[in-house]
């Protein structure tokens, strides 16, 4: 029965520490209770208080979800707003609308759960075609998809920064307060993407909070993860220390909780996992993104990935007398490593440099990429269910080297509950130029260059509050809570440790 091979990966606990409710189907939905098979049981355990928040947000989902009568009279109420003073409805809600590559809407869609969860509102998706066949539903008895004929969506093409109905922008006019309390808004837009003005980044504040809270559907949309800037208010505090003693396991745990892969995404994860990673003692997971003309040449990533591996001892250094003399017969292990990438290039050098030569300890590397994609199509279907499984088969490894800057290496980390080697981006400000690495190496044998351990496996939050709640004067929000700091490969960024 299990897919592996290998009896330490052996993980029976389906409900992952009781993160997952037991009922739902398992064959509509494979991976929900079958991931355990692949992975070794998380160190990390959810907090009874999370459990039950969980548990008593699912009873509100169904309560308050598609097709439930209380979700109809909150739609009467959005096209006439009238109803809905006259029927005091205890059911609010936050839509989400994600935008950019699979990694981004992750994070946007576990940072509008994360929200929703902690503003006792029903979180949705505007699925639209990119998420389209990825996810299963994650609620028992209800959905967590925007139904199709949801009346604002004629709205949404002109949600952006400059709408001038927007959160931001009702408040940067002075207008906020009147708009909620004097003729209650039905519903307010937030634009929490990457171009988000300093006003809509009031959203972070403990009075802006305390006003939205009258507003029974709030549509956002981002691109980002939402929640080191969430932490950094009041608003929540007192209930989030109890929710997350360890502040670095939201993603990973909640990441576990919402996502579970469909079928069609299964198929791909465990044919690739049984053939090619089951038989590992120990996995690296590699994920290179190439960011265009700021990731350097081929050949500079190549210097670089290699020696990132080398100096942190996360592969072996290759054996270079020749084969007849090396005593290949010695116990062999074998490490697995996964290489993702839109490019073959990365592990076909891999695999030639291993098949070539053993590894000196006599270890044997054996490298495997399932996909080589040539450009981000995130409009195809099959396109983002490789990028999904490959997202989750990273996920399996033990030890992972990432990119700096890309939410695709974030969402594998954080499932994982790992905390990545980080590879830099080429940019000459941060570290000498790639070709003299190996005299830099030498020069600076104890430095960090040219990778990083991450500080914590949590996402970080590219585009964090720069301005105080009251007087807009400039705040440094990495400054302010030990739970909260800079990210490594965005200095100005927020991550939680
Ligand atoms: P980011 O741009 O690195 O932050 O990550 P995103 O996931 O948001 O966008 C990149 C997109 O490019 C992915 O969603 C995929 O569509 C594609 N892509 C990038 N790297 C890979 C990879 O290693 N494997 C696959 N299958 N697709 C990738």
């Amino acid at each position: 029965q299990h897919g592996s091979t290998n009896d330490s990966h052996r993980n029976d606990d389906e409900f992952i520490n009781g993160l997952l409710p037991p009922g739902f189907d398992q064959k509509s939905c494979l991976s929900r209770y079958q991931l355990n098979l692949y992975r070794k049981p998380s160190p990390y355990i959810p907090s009874s208080p999370l459990l039950s928040k969980l548990r008593r947000y699912e009873a509100l989902h169904r309560r308050c979800g598609p097709n439930s009568p209380s979700f109809r009279r909150a739609l009467a109420g959005l096209t006439s707003p009238t109803n809905s003073t006259s029927l005091p409805e205890d059911c609010k809600y936050a839509v989400v609308l994600t935008r950019d590559g699979l990694g981004n809407r992750i994070l946007a869609i576990i940072s509008a759960f994360f929200y929703a969860l902690m503003s006792d509102r029903v979180f949705l998706i505007d699925r639209g075609n990119a998420l389209d066949d990825l996810f299963c539903e994650p609620f028992l008895g209800s959905s967590w998809i925007l139904p199709s004929d949801f009346p604002l969506r004629r709205e949404f093409g002109s949600f952006r920064q400059s709408f001038p109905g927007s959160f931001g922008n009702i408040l940067r006019n002075g207008m906020l307060k009147k708009t909620i309390e004097d003729s209650p808004a039905s519903y307010l837009y937030l634009h929490l993407s990457h171009d988000a003005s300093d006003y809509d980044k009031l959203f972070y504040c403990d009075r802006q909070q305390n006003l939205l809270k009258k507003v029974p559907w709030m549509i956002m949309e981002t691109n980002n993860y939402l929640v080191p800037g969430i932490f950094l208010g009041s608003f929540f505090r007192e209930e989030l220390n109890k929710l997350f003693p360890a502040k670095d396991t939201v993603f990973h745990h909640l990441g576990r909780y919402l996502f579970h892969p469909t079928n069609g995404v299964w198929g791909l994860i465990s044919r690739s996992y049984k053939p090619y990673l089951a038989r590992a003692k120990e996995m690296l997971g590699i994920q290179i993104r190439n960011f265009g003309s700021e990731s350097g040449s081929f050949q500079d990533q190549m210097n670089q990935l290699l020696a990132c591996t080398q100096k942190k001892k996360l592969l072996p250094d290759v054996e270079q007398s020749s084969p007849e003399k090396s005593n290949s017969t010695a116990s062999q292990t074998v490490k697995v490593v996964l290489v993702t990438s839109l490019s073959s290039e990365y592990s076909e050098t891999l695999k030639e440099m291993y098949w070539e030569h053993g590894g000196v300890d006599g270890e044997v590397v054996a490298v495997y990429q399932p996909s080589h994609e040539g450009i981000q199509s995130s409009n195809k279907k099959m396109h983002n269910r490789k990028a999904l499984a490959e997202m989750y088969l990273l996920s399996l490894s033990d030890v992972l080297v990432t990119s700096d800057w890309s939410t695709f290496g974030y969402v594998a980390q954080g499932l994982a509950g790992v905390k990545p080697w980080m590879l830099y981006k080429a940019e000459d400000k941060v570290f000498p130029p790639l070709n003299q690495w190996l005299k830099y190496r030498t020069r600076n044998e104890t430095g960090d260059w040219p990778c990083r351990r991450a500080v914590s496996m949590e996402p970080c939050l590219h585009v964090p509050p720069v301005c105080d709640c009251d007087e807009m004067k400039r705040r440094d929000g990495g400054n302010e809570l030990p739970f909260v700091t800079h990210c490594e490969d965005a200095s100005w960024g927020l991550k939680l440790v």
